[in-house]
């Protein structure tokens, strides 16, 4: 029981090819994975697959921060519809990334919060993307964050990695732990609880040692796990159980009435 909790499965790049991808993974061990939608067009696509794999899909949506400029109220409306219809698992992957533009900060604090807003009204988890913006990141989910948090592909400071952790979190850590010139993945890998720790792929990009340069797929978060299970000197298959009780535990009714 492998389990990827991020993927763009249903991605311009890889949903041709969605079936094969999904029936690879899961002869590969890799049996859930949760698929991430930053447009409604990627969601309605992973609507048909969850249909398809009901067992294997978890479904996540939720409007990127480069979208800041040109998300709309109507944008927000329609992802708060489909977050109450109880077809979505988790809001995501939302928050900010300072690394490509600048030029926008306050747009993308805006609509991250209008999300975290959404996310709290229809209690589901949150996916957050967090990139050179770590310090306003932890800011505004101290303040407005009352649902389970998942840092996907964390690459943080080990001090924001503990700062999250205060936070009741999951870390979620991918390929780039695996890369021979990443000294801080090791050192967050062996610093994070173990029930607090998922993995990932983040296909189609970061494929994991030693698949690196290929395009990523959910089968490949095996060599991820492994790393993490290397680690934390533990087996693949214990790590692997660890991962899918931390990773289900975010679906726990209780979990949610406890933080609200
Ligand atoms: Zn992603």
């Amino acid at each position: 029981m492998i389990t990827d909790t991020h993927c763009h499965l249903t991605c311009d790049e890889l949903y041709p090819k969605a079936d094969e991808l999904m029936q690879s993974a899961i002869d590969a061990g890799v049996d859930l994975m949760m698929v991430m939608c930053t447009n409604k067009e990627e969601y309605d696509r992973a609507l048909l697959l969850k249909e398809k794999y009901p067992d294997h899909v978890k479904l996540a949506w939720g409007w990127f921060p480069e979208d800041a400029k040109t998300i709309t109220q109507a944008d927000l409306d329609l992802l708060e519809e489909e977050a109450m219809s109880g077809r979505m698992d988790v809001l995501g992957e939302i928050g900010l990334d300072y690394y490509w533009d600048q030029s926008f900060k306050e747009e993308q604090k805006k609509l991250f919060i209008a999300q975290l807003e959404i996310a709290n009204r229809a209690g589901l988890p949150v996916s957050i993307h967090m990139r050179d913006a770590s310090r306003d990141t932890m800011d505004i989910l101290e303040a407005h964050a009352k649902t389970p948090i998942i840092f996907h592909c964390f690459s943080g400071s080990l001090p924001i990695m503990q700062e999250a952790l205060k936070l009741d979190s999951m870390i979620s850590f991918a390929g780039p732990i695996t890369y021979k010139n990443n000294k801080q993945g090791p050192v967050n890998v062996q610093n994070c609880p173990i029930d607090r720790i998922l993995s990932e792929t983040d296909s189609p990009y970061l494929a994991p040692v030693p698949y690196r340069g290929k395009r990523n797929q959910p089968a490949f978060v095996a060599a991820t796990a492994q790393k993490i299970a290397d680690f934390k000197e533990t087996d693949a298959d214990t790590l692997n159980a660890q991962i899918r009780a931390n990773f289900l535990s975010l679906f726990d009714p209780r979990s949610k009435s406890e933080k609200a």
